[in-house]
């Protein structure tokens, strides 16, 4: 249950040491395999403020827009310490509770968007790729009595959200999830971390029933808050992002990897406000890292003055997209 290939040997590399040349290796397209790109954008690590700069590409054969060069699987290991905000293993102090509700509402969104498509039933069986420390599936097993499963990059099988949950530490495609026993796959925020998008999204073929249905929120390259802050946008996550979706280049991967699109969504559960934020505060901090812990009270105050025009965002191609898919029934 717990097999991986990942590099056993840790990077070396420490949090104030900028990563060297020989820790990254060049890519070709991960949708058409294609040699050909053009330099498109760099970055640095703004969340954090680590040193090191990372660039884009875009692909002069399909448009996909990705990292390249990238940093090896066993460099980047250490971007997911513990501070990753995903993995709920910061202590907030006195705004734990506040935390928790902020989650707690991303995974009510994110089950208001499965349920679009499919009810969530005791007898559902639900596979979250990239599941972190698992409050999406507790959340759903909780509401809905649904049978989980989570695969996560790192190991988090110790987090008490991952307490009694059928959990896969590794890379996705690399782990004996079941055949044809999903009704509904999700990967919130994964596939722009992928490695190996096309064999994610084999394997999720895979794991589901016939007529089963994928879910897949990432950012939106071609939005509104990308416009806004080029180089900051938060959307880039340097060096944790692989690929810069598009609506164009997220359908045309789903299609090759044999979904029929049922959905497209230009939001996700995930609040664009988040990237206002962090686009305007990576804006100021010009790459000296942003602490969200400290930066909370700004972050709640600009909650506060922009609710009038909150609700607006979702539906101007702000920030997240996402598409809902269907495995073909044989
Ligand atoms: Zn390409």
């Amino acid at each position: 249950m717990t097999t991986t290939t990942l590099p056993a040997t840790a990077s070396s590399m420490t949090l104030d040491d900028a990563p060297t040349a020989g820790m990254f290796e060049r890519v070709t397209c991960y949708l058409c395999g294609g040699d050909a790109a053009r330099p498109f954008i760099s970055s640095v690590d703004d969340l954090t403020g680590r040193p090191g700069r990372f660039t884009f590409v875009r692909c002069e054969e399909c448009g996909l827009a990705y990292q390249s060069p990238r940093l090896t699987l066993n460099h980047v290991k250490s971007y997911y310490g513990d501070g990753y905000i995903a993995h709920r293993k910061t202590s907030w102090g006195v705004l734990g509770p506040f935390f928790e509700w902020v989650m707690g509402a991303l995974d009510r969104a994110k089950r208001r968007i499965v349920e679009r498509v499919t009810p969530l039933t005791p007898s559902s069986a639900v596979l979250d790729v990239g599941c972190g420390a698992g409050g999406f599936l507790a959340h759903v097993h909780e509401r809905t009595g649904a049978t989980v499963a989570g695969v996560d990059f790192v190991d988090l099988s110790t987090h008490p959200g991952l307490r009694g949950v059928e959990f896969h530490h590794g890379l996705f495609y690399e782990q004996a999830v079941g055949a044809s026993r999903f009704d509904v796959v999700t990967m919130w925020h994964f596939l722009e971390h992928d490695y190996d998008p096309v064999r994610s999204l084999a394997s999720a073929r895979q794991a589901l029933k016939p007529g089963g249905h994928l879910v897949v929120e990432v950012p939106r390259l071609d939005s509104l808050s990308f416009r806004m802050f080029g180089h900051r946008w938060p959307g880039l996550q340097a060096p944790q992002h692989t690929v810069l979706y598009d609506k164009a280049t997220l359908i045309t991967m789903m299609e090759r990897a044999g979904f029929e699109v049922v959905e497209y969504l230009p939001y996700g559960a995930f609040p664009p406000y988040f990237y206002l934020f962090c686009g305007a505060a990576f804006t100021v901090l010009r790459g000296r890292g942003l602490n969200l812990q400290k930066g909370l009270w700004a972050y709640l105050a600009g909650q506060v003055l922009l609710l009038p025009v909150l609700p607006i965002l979702k539906h101007l191609n702000f920030a997240m997209q996402t598409v809902i898919c269907r495995r073909a029934q044989l």
